[in-house]
């Protein structure tokens, strides 16, 4: 039902379904009349990542800018450790009959300079630059029913989606194109809305954080809407949005449990 992403035009503060709203809270209590309901999510019958394979793109000649290879390594690292440490086995109680969550793999990373980014890309030029690639680039696998995509945008790139801005509306989504290819867009979180700054977080802190999000959010709901999803409160991550905890040496963001009724 969502999986047409390009004809969303709601405005993404008011969207929870997919993106990282800003750390701001006050963009969305604001808009809210009346509480919502406790969050409980519910499984809508869709598609569930069940091995995640993550590969990592790098976009723009800008990551290869001594400065930023550091922030490179420790995201890739960090999908080293992360996709068989606890944030995975709590996903465990979102498994159904058709989709058993376990751990995933971190299968490879590339760095993609042509074509270079200019100040803004859309949505619609990331999906068409991921299946171009895909068609053409030897160095990225194969999308199968298991692979994410977590496509990274250097410091200057404004990513538009739904008519949305990234650091003026969001710091992160993931999406689908067809159901077929799953991937996460993670602009560069370089402004006070997503580098957490009243909590003073680092560049990479805020990185793994919402790269957490997107990922649990893909696991539990590959296309947006039809895995585990709440009404009012959207994905798994949107309901915890900013709340971190640490595993082993990495930032990561909580997630909500029915189980627990609680984030952890
Ligand atoms: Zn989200």
């Amino acid at each position: 039902m969502n999986s047409d992403s390009l004809s969303r035009i709601v405005p993404a503060s008011t969207d929870p379904i997919r993106i990282v709203a800003l750390n701001f809270p006050q963009t969305l209590t604001a808009i809210q009349t009346a509480p919502p309901p406790p969050p409980h999510l519910t499984y809508r019958g869709g598609s569930l990542l069940r091995n995640v394979k993550v590969f990592t793109i790098f976009w723009g000649s800008a990551w290869s800018q001594p400065s930023q290879t550091s922030l490179v390594d420790n995201m890739n690292k960090f999908f080293q450790f992360i996709l068989t440490s606890p944030l995975i086995d709590q996903m465990g109680e979102y498994t159904v009959p058709q989709y058993k969550i376990g751990y995933g793999k971190y299968i490879g990373t590339t760095s993609i300079i042509k074509p270079d980014l200019k100040h803004t890309v859309t949505d619609k030029a990331i999906q068409h630059f991921l299946q171009q690639e895909i068609a053409t680039n030897s160095n990225i696998p194969q999308p199968d029913s298991d692979t994410l995509y977590f496509v990274y945008f250097p410091p200057g790139v404004t990513v538009v989606q739904g008519g949305s801005k990234s650091c003026q509306a969001f710091c992160g989504y993931h999406s689908d194109i067809g159901g077929r290819i799953f991937y996460a867009a993670m602009p560069y979180p370089g402004c006070n809305g997503c580098n957490g700054a009243s909590s003073g977080m680092s560049i990479l802190d805020a990185l793994t954080s919402t790269s957490s999000h997107e990922l649990c959010e893909a696991i539990t709901d590959a296309v947006p809407g039809t895995g585990w999803y709440d009404d009012n409160h959207g994905e798994i991550g949107d309901i915890c949005a900013w709340k971190t905890k640490k595993i082993g040496v990495y930032t990561v963001q909580l997630e909500w449990s029915n189980n627990a009724n609680s984030c952890i």
